[in-house]
């Protein structure tokens, strides 16, 4: 789960993070009001969205001028025009796709004076298992670019859960970011403060980009990008409280709300099947056929008729989606339960695109029966890469 920057500075406040003092906006007459209540003579208007880029990103409403989602602002009347020209417009970034996403919360923010823009990010590294610092003196840009053209200028180690954040973690950002004097004690206590947040409020994420040394010389978040691990969320209120609904994928979000296990792809194959590994092996099967899968789903091992209606709409709901593949291997999931539910959805929702279903396992002859007494224009298939052949056959006409 993602927060938005205002909601991760104010986490990060609260842990003794520097961050600058800031005001969140959420109609246009409020902007005047939040940016008197800031000492200038800088303010940033911020467009608040669960996307990066955001500086060099633009709009698509012609009204809302030509600059990105970062403003500077050399009063409180220009801060207030600013945020008028963001609310309520799309912003397109290259995090957010060509569809762009709405600005329905401006930050506004005291202005800091920038002498270095630095990188940092914690994350939980796969590889090793553990908590991993990564940092660069390229702040301000992609770090996958800044990767991929000097790698060298990346430093990233993981910290042992035995001792947990030392001082010398903190001390080798510090010499690797080029910090002197009294900004490398700074970082040490910074980087305790930031181990200290990821690991108490379960965060799969943290990225400072830029972390900044200010003019007068000190280190600043500057932006906050803080995602959470979805399955530890109830052990935090507090963050689960930030869930911004309309930040998320409707469909994802839908899926959610039904236990589905559901992640939405660019593709034109919707797939329906049961069991993460078959989910996985689902899509890659439709990619070697040449195709390419609109989403995983994974309908999970005891689904009710009802679980699987609501799926089915939901992959019918994807406008991307000109074909259906239903790979159910019934083990504990009863083939019949998963044919009915097939039949009630799409008496509900009709069918525009073809259909293929391939079941097997516990109750499969009775599936078969109700489907294809059902009058319905299903493709029966015998197994994986048969269906997968058909769906992609009947996709591509
Ligand atoms: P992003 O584009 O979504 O990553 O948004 P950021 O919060 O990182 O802002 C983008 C850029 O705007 C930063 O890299 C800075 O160069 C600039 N910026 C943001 N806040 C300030 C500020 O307080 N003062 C100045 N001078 N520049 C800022
Ligand atoms: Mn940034």
């Amino acid at each position: 789960m993602n927060i938005h920057e205002y909601q991760a500075k104010a986490l990060l406040r609260q842990y003794g993070a520097p961050v600058s003092d800031g005001r969140v906006v959420l109609r246009a007459e409020e902007a005047k009001t939040a940016a008197g209540e800031l000492d200038g003579p800088l303010w940033v208007v911020k467009a608040q969205i669960h996307a990066g880029g955001r500086g060099k990103g633009h709009f698509k409403e012609a009204d809302a001028g030509d600059k990105g989602g970062v403003r500077l602002a050399k009063s409180v009347e220009e801060a207030e025009a600013e945020t008028k020209k963001m609310l309520g417009r799309t912003l397109v970034t290259h995090q957010t796709g060509p569809a762009g996403k709405q600005v329905n919360r401006v930050y506004i923010e005291d202005g800091s004076g920038i002498s270095r823009e630095l990188y940092l990010a914690l994350l939980v590294d796969r590889g090793t298992s553990r908590i991993s610092f990564v940092c660069s003196t390229e702040g301000g840009m992609d770090i996958e670019e800044v990767a991929a053209r000097s790698p060298e200028k990346i430093l990233s180690f993981a910290v042992d859960p035995a001792t947990g954040y030392q001082a010398f973690h903190g001390r080798r950002i510090a010499f690797a970011l080029g910090l002197e004097g009294k900004q490398v004690k700074e970082c040490v206590n910074l980087m305790g403060i930031l181990y200290k947040a990821f690991v108490e409020k379960d965060m799969e994420m943290l990225e400072i980009n830029p972390l900044i040394v200010t003019d007068e010389g000190s280190l600043k978040v500057l932006d906050a990008k803080l995602g959470f691990d979805g399955n530890a969320i109830y052990r935090n209120p507090d963050i689960a409280a930030l869930r911004d609904e309309t930040e998320e994928d409707p469909k994802e979000l839908a899926a959610s709300k039904h236990d589905l296990n559901y992640i939405a792809l660019d593709g034109e194959i919707g797939c329906m099947v049961n069991g993460a590994g078959l989910a996985m092996a689902t899509m890659d099967i439709i990619k070697l056929y040449g195709a390419e899968p609109a989403n995983f789903l994974d309908v999970g091992g005891g689904a009710t008729k009802e679980k699987v209606t609501e799926a089915f709409k939901i992959i019918t709901s994807d406008p991307n989606v000109k074909g259906i593949l239903v790979n159910i291997f019934g083990g504990i999931m009863r083939c019949d339960i998963i044919a009915e539910g097939v039949i009630a959805a799409v008496k509900e929702v009709g069918l525009k695109v073809p259909l293929v279903v391939r079941l097997e396992g516990t109750n499969v002859e009775k599936g078969k029966e109700i489907i294809n007494s059902s009058g319905l224009a299903v493709i029966a298939a015998d197994d994986l890469k048969d269906g997968a052949q058909k769906i992609v056959a009947a996709v591509r006409g």
